[in-house]
């Protein structure tokens, strides 16, 4: 499923659905293999998967939201899987996100290495993708705690806008304010990247998905109802002539 809605389509109210949407990130530079995991994770309810190319769009794509699980090639060009793994265990937001390697032969990944990188599970070329949605089913089952004093915070509290984003809970001096899926989305990718400027592909990117059908102008629309919406806190979204939007903290 893509996020991607044709223009003019009503938006569903948030909150219902999206709150339990599992998000999972395919690194693979083979389209082909790519596509079809995608087709086959997508089969399960509420699973959301993305397809990226490289280890530096990974990279790029955990910025705004950590997927929950993340399906890396360790065969990719220019950034290698360990590499990628690496880098993603030692960032923060990514420090506990689950990790299924692929591997092209039970030789070329030494178990131990692998593991010792953190990630959680591998899985060895040609697999059956009847096998790799079993191992994903089981990581995503498995408890991934994480410390409390590590846990990126899911609540925001400026002076007058609280956004809950766990519990889907957005108030504007005390008073509950009910947002549609994107525009809580757009709310969230912009508290959670607070003080950086946002560009709209960026936005578009990350509440539309990679599906493009949307124009960056809607990107203007939305942000200008979220705005109205969010009434006195809607001034803590400012615009960024030629660059895009930014959340200020108040
Ligand atoms: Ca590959």
């Amino acid at each position: 499923m893509t996020l991607a809605q044709p223009h003019g389509t009503t938006h569903s109210s948030w909150p219902a659905q999206a709150a339990s949407i599992t998000r999972i990130l395919v690194v693979e530079d083979e389209h082909d293999i790519a596509g079809l995991i995608k087709h086959t994770l997508e089969r399960e309810p509420d699973t959301q998967v993305e397809t990226v190319g490289s280890g530096d769009a990974a990279l790029k794509a955990v910025v705004a939201q950590a997927p929950h699980l993340i399906i890396l090639d360790l065969n990719l060009p220019v950034l290698s899987g360990f590499e990628v793994c690496r880098i993603l265990r030692a960032r923060p937001a990514t420090k506990h996100v689950p990790i299924i390697m692929l591997t092209a032969r039970a030789t070329e990944i030494d178990r131990v290495s692998g593991l010792d990188l953190g990630a959680d599970d591998y899985v060895t070329k040609p697999f059956s993708l009847r096998e790799l949605a079993a191992r994903v089913r089981a990581v995503l089952r498995r408890p991934h705690m994480m410390p409390e004093d590590e846990a990126p915070s899911r609540v925001y509290r400026g002076k007058v806008l609280t956004a809950d984003f766990e519990a889907v809970a957005i108030e504007v001096e005390g008073q509950p304010v009910r947002l549609t899926r994107r525009e809580f989305e757009l709310l969230q990718c912009l508290v959670e990247n607070r003080n950086r400027v946002l560009s709209r592909d960026r936005l578009l990117e990350r509440v539309w998905g990679y599906d493009r059908q949307i124009e960056t102008r809607s990107v203007d629309v939305h942000v200008g109802r979220l705005r109205a919406k969010l009434g006195s806190a809607g001034e803590q979204i400012e615009t960024v002539v030629g660059l895009g939007y930014k959340f200020v903290e108040a």
